[in-house]
């Protein structure tokens, strides 16, 4: 969705690293796929396989515009992960095999991570640093075996974890996740929630100068806002929130937070933010080629590999560019997000009044950034703010109490839009 973020195009300085990327994806993930199903293993958890990409593909390895080593990590876990999340492996392809990432978000933390969405805005790749990974790596079996029993989970959903040499020696981890936002409504407001107060205040002013800046928790709170949920709802989602909180203080993870997305359905898609004028290159030109991409994807064992590779060399050395108007609005298919409650309401979580009956937003949420272990430099951090503020209003605290203090924030502010106002009632009373 975003009309943030630039086209990767040949003149973008990350266009290599982002090509390369997306040829690794497409090799592993076809390579992982046409194998027969089998139970995972212990091993399968600390395996990864490596590559060597390049300009001179043979019968088993595409050929690619440059040279360069791929990792992959874990990939037999990761396919598990994704059909646990409903993705089908060729839609997942599909989506990612495009030669050209469409756009950029650089930076939009201070971690220094670099942001890019797929062609179509289902998925996210995220650079990570290196001790990223190895935390991933590390809990990789905890966070398997609750996504599979949770599949409910408000937690990013990691699709794949890769790594991505190039030549000059460089060393890139990314994960590939779910992008929270929907690729066909425009999200009228955005917030980044921790339930902290110090740091989290977005400049008013320069809302101004960018209307659609990711707002924090002090920006929540001087809105008044509310997530309106009615009872039912309310409950489902704190009960999953606390579950899932339960998670990440175990595997001693904190500063992650509740991404929020608002789309007011009154006024709909009338600012039309999609960036008409971009333009993505998708793999093999059109629908004509989706079916070959599916069975690529879907009817593996039969297939030999050799006769894969060739096939999805075809495939992939036909691109040819298509204007993003034309594709976008075959593309937001969220129907296999339809058997998950939080993202059932056309990708989404509509509101509700009191009565249960639906609200006039719906709500693009997740809990989002849950790969910082509370390590360490954390714990100095912790240390020395320690010495000034009130705990409460101090980021770095422990995974515990981060925790509680993430779960009574975010609960505390849901509410009915009917519960919200008498609330606001009695407060006035006081
Ligand atoms: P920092 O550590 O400084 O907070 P970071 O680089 O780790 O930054 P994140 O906190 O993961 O970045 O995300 C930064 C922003 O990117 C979010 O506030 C949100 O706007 C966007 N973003 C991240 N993950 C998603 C997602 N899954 N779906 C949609 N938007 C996302
Ligand atoms: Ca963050
Ligand atoms: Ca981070």
């Amino acid at each position: 969705r975003v009309v943030v973020g630039t086209k990767v195009d040949e003149h973008h300085q990350n266009y290599v690293l982002a090509y390369n990327m997306l040829g690794g994806i497409r090799f592993c993930v076809s390579r992982v796929q046409a194998k027969i199903e089998r139970e995972l293993t212990e091993a399968d958890f600390l395996s990864s396989s490596k590559h060597a990409l390049g300009m001179n593909g043979d019968e088993l390895t595409p050929s690619s515009k440059y040279d360069y080593k791929f990792k992959d990590y874990a990939p037999w876990v990761f396919r598990q992960i994704r059909t646990a999340f409903g993705i089908d492996p060729a839609d997942y392809l599909v989506s990612l095999t495009a030669k050209y990432i469409l756009s950029e978000l650089g930076s939009p933390g201070k971690s220094g991570s670099f942001f890019y969405f797929s062609r179509d805005y289902k998925y996210i790749i995220k650079t990570i640093h290196h001790a990223e990974n190895k935390f991933l790596r590390k809990i990789l079996p905890d966070y398997y075996n609750y996504v599979l029993e949770n599949p409910n989970t408000l937690l990013s959903q990691f699709y794949g974890l890769h790594r991505v040499k190039l030549p000059y020696g460089k060393k890139v981890h990314f994960v590939i996740m779910n992008n929270l936002f929907p690729p066909h409504r425009d999200i009228h407001r955005t917030f980044d929630l921790k339930g902290s107060t110090i740091g989290r205040d977005f400049r008013e002013v320069d809302l101004e100068k960018n209307p659609r800046a990711t707002l924090k928790d002090l920006n929540w709170l001087r809105r008044n806002l509310h997530l309106e949920f009615g009872p039912t709802k309310k409950e489902a989602f704190v009960a999953q929130m606390q579950k899932d909180v339960a998670l990440l203080q175990r595997l001693k993870i904190m500063d992650y937070s509740m991404l929020v997305g608002i789309h007011d359905l009154e006024r709909g898609n009338e600012e039309n933010l999609r960036d008409k004028t971009l333009q993505v290159f998708q793999p093999g030109g059109s629908k004509a080629e989706e079916p070959q991409m599916r069975a690529l994807a879907r009817t593996p064992s039969k297939l030999e590999h050799a006769a894969r590779a060739r096939q999805l060399r075809e495939t992939v050395n036909r691109e040819r560019p298509v204007p993003m108007a034309q594709t976008i609005d075959k593309l937001p298919d969220e129907s296999h997000r339809k058997s998950f409650y939080f993202y059932a309401d056309e990708g989404g979580f509509r509101a509700t009044h009191e009565d249960d009956h639906n609200g006039e937003e719906i709500y693009y949420l997740g809990i989002i950034d849950c790969l910082t272990r509370y390590n360490f430099v954390k714990k100095a951090e912790h240390f020395w703010k320690g010495m000034g503020g009130h705990e409460s209003q101090i980021s770095p605290i422990p995974p515990e109490r981060y925790g509680e203090r993430f779960i009574r924030f975010i609960s505390g502010v849901t509410m009915s839009r009917e519960q919200a106002g008498k609330v606001r009632f009695s407060n006035a009373l006081h």
